[in-house]
């Protein structure tokens, strides 16, 4: 069960609560996906381990990884896309939790090579200007030039679609970066849904949208929600 308090002063709890959030809403790709919070204590990175599915984790599952990739605490495997994590939270010190997983609608909708349009209220978080793509490769990520590459990428949004691979999304909190997967998921369904969409928000209304509808309060709001479901479906 997720302990919704526990979160803002437990690093380990977080991660968990990130994971079964992503898992009740199937967000994961089997054992491929992960989420990583910043160690308050900035030895690196509080990280789920390899080898278990979103909907699994529990606390022993979550490592303590440092910048270098050395795990200091946790008995898991740890994930070799760990750079991922590393520097974008190295060249974005605003950023406290990283997800990145290869969720259906978003990696279908990257080979569309479509711009994201503004068409649902999801959609506004990321666009304008369009969601910024990584297509330096579509292979994994595990050095640190690629994870360099791919931070400049995302430069100082919150997300990224990796074509052929999958998603990069960051928050300045664990709550805030998993509402945004959730939310990228759902615009890339959406445009798929539309085929060619040729009606969307112009820039001006989108951005009103993004500060109306995604506001920290109303992100918190939906996350209390996802909170809510997941102990709820965790209970089933
Ligand atoms: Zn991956």
């Amino acid at each position: 069960m997720i302990d919704p308090e526990a979160i803002a002063e437990d690093p380990i709890a977080a991660v968990v609560a990130g994971c079964l959030v992503l898992g009740d809403n199937e967000l994961g790709d089997m054992v491929w996906g992960h989420v990583s919070v910043r160690d308050p204590e900035g030895r690196g990175i509080w990280m789920k381990a390899h080898l278990f599915g979103f909907e699994e984790i529990e606390r022993k599952d979550i490592l303590l990884v440092s910048f270098d990739g050395e795990v200091l605490e946790g008995g898991g495997r740890r994930h070799g896309e760990y750079p991922i994590h590393t520097e974008i939270m190295r060249a974005r010190p605003d950023v406290n939790c990283v997800v990145h997983t290869h969720p259906k609608h978003a990696v279908a909708f990257a080979s569309t090579q479509q711009p994201l349009r503004p068409i649902s209220h999801e959609a506004t978080l990321f666009s304008p200007p369009d969601i910024p793509r990584f297509t330096l490769t579509g292979d994994l990520v595990t050095t640190r030039e690629l994870g360099e590459a791919l931070a400049e990428t995302l430069s100082d949004r919150p997300a990224a679609l990796m074509p052929h691979h999958g998603i990069a999304v960051t928050g300045k909190s664990l709550e805030i970066a998993i509402m945004s997967t959730v939310l990228l998921e759902r615009a890339c369904e959406y445009q798929l849904l539309a085929g060619a969409p040729t009606t969307w928000s112009s820039d001006e209304e989108a951005l009103s949208k993004r500060k109306n509808c995604w506001s920290d309060m109303q992100m918190l709001w939906g996350w209390d929600y996802l909170v809510r479901r997941a102990n709820k479906n965790a209970q089933r």
